[in-house]
């Protein structure tokens, strides 16, 4: 086998082997492929797209660069959720400890914040003392004894997703479907779970804006699951506006906490309660959407998730008397408050300059190696149909430095709309990719359209 013969089928459409795509991965996470070559290769995958199988191939050849998790004596199903990336998505916050509540095994591998999208391990880190880097034999403790744990990648796991991303990332080879579908199914697929469900957003705020594409990644994503034996589904959900009320590390802790409490927002409440119906489902926990609302519902009500959610954190080294004391996260030293220049309804809140405002405040990385401020971010009072009267408070933006808390709340002017009616209510669940085989009925709280 030579690389160029393999650019070169690819660039002309011509679908290569299983072998083919194995040998191209593994001789490249050995240095056997110089970066220009495989570039090369990358963005005739980008321009040419791949076929379902060869974008299972790749996906396997990814797992097979490193090694696997291995929870098969855990006596629990094992079952875990991957979003695609948002803005105030602290979705995993909530679910992994909500569903670990309901006797499931959540064991999740999470990444860093990525260009204007949040990252759980930075929203987990702002908790002191909360370790994100745990051993493999660490990880599966406490996923045993809590129930849930949530980590990052480390060298042994997928290692060629690594090199490739960063590769993808300087190439402009990053939006690519079949390449997003194998370094996200590499990863989630590794960790040794019965069944996934994964959050494909759509919307300005998300990697993949137009609902269409949205869609085409998930049911790739959910095609690649199944060749591999595992039962997965895709929810696609809507990151036209941030979700929830809080953007940012600490304040979303926060925010996942008064959840787990019992008090979030409508959005938020409804994302995380379809994604976790159908992680039951999946696990086999439930039969019916009715009857995995009712469990959820239940470990909220009865405090159990909260419970959850405190053992996590004390699993993995953090102070669990945050959940009652919130003054024990990091707090920003300045607060300025953006008002409603007119009197009326919110009409749309920008959840893409959202995200990139946030960056520059230090929510995210603008270089490999930049520190997040943990205490910086974004409250939203109201959300998007809310009345406002002229001058109430909209948001507040907490920042290290006056000057830049002061600039980003004069800029949110850009990126929130006001309208005199009030406008037209957002489907947070836009569609359903999959089917977990067991479930039936109509989902418990909102319509959703299986696509
Ligand atoms: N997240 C990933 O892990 N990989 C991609 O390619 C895109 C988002």
């Amino acid at each position: 086998m030579d690389t160029g013969t393999l650019i070169r089928k690819t660039r002309d459409r011509q679908q290569l082997g299983r072998d083919e795509i194995r040998w191209l991965v593994r001789r490249y996470a050995r240095g056997g492929i110089p970066d220009y070559q495989m570039a090369a290769w990358l963005m005739a995958v980008r321009c040419r797209g791949l076929s379902a199988g060869e974008t299972a191939a790749l996906t396997g050849a990814i797992i097979d660069s490193g090694s696997t998790f291995d929870f098969s004596d855990l006596p629990k199903p094992k079952v875990d959720k991957h979003s695609t990336g948002g803005v105030g998505d602290k979705v995993s916050l909530i679910l992994a400890p909500l569903v670990a509540a309901c006797g499931v095994a959540v064991p999740m591998v999470s990444g860093r914040s990525l260009g204007h999208t949040g990252g759980t391990l930075d929203k987990l880190e702002s908790i002191p003392g909360f370790r994100t880097t745990l051993g493999y034999r660490q990880f599966k403790r406490v996923v045993g004894r809590v129930g849930c744990g949530i980590m990052g990648q480390t060298d042994r796991f997928c290692p060629a997703d690594r090199q490739l991303y960063a590769l993808r990332d300087v190439t402009a080879t990053v939006d690519s479907i079949p390449l997003i579908s194998a370094s996200i199914m590499s990863k989630k697929l590794a960790e040794g779970i019965d069944g996934l469900v994964l959050d494909v957003k759509t919307g300005r705020g998300a990697f993949m804006p137009a609902p269409a594409d949205a869609r085409r990644l998930a049911r790739s994503m959910v095609r690649i699951g199944v060749a591999m034996g595992r039962r997965v589904v895709a929810l696609v959900t809507d990151m036209e506006q941030p979700l929830g009320a809080a953007v940012g590390n600490a304040v979303e802790v926060v925010e996942s906490i008064e959840a787990l409490k019992g008090r979030w927002r409508p959005d938020l409440a409804a994302v995380t309660m379809a994604l976790g119906e159908e992680m039951l489902l999946l696990a086999g926990r439930a039969r019916t959407r009715r009857g995995a609302r009712r469990l959820l519902e239940g470990a909220l009500g009865q405090g159990r998730a909260l419970a959850t959610f405190g053992e996590m954190v004390a699993a993995q080294g953090g102070d669990r008397r945050i959940v009652d004391d919130y003054r024990r996260l990091p707090q920003a030293r300045h607060c300025a408050r953006f008002r409603a220049p007119v009197s009326g309804f919110i009409r749309s809140i920008d959840a893409l300059g959202v995200g990139r405002l946030g960056v520059d405040i230090g929510l995210g990385r603008r270089m490999l190696g930049d520190r997040v401020d943990p205490g910086a971010g974004f409250v939203f009072s109201n959300a998007v149909g809310a009345r406002v009267e002229r001058g109430e408070p909209v948001a507040e933006v907490f920042a290290g430095e006056r000057s830049r808390a002061e600039r980003a709340a004069a800029r949110l002017a850009g990126l929130v709309r006001f309208s005199r009616s009030a406008p037209r209510p957002r489907r947070p669940v836009l569609a359903r990719v999959g089917s977990p085989g067991r479930s039936s009925g109509p989902p418990a709280g909102t319509s959703i359209p299986a696509v």
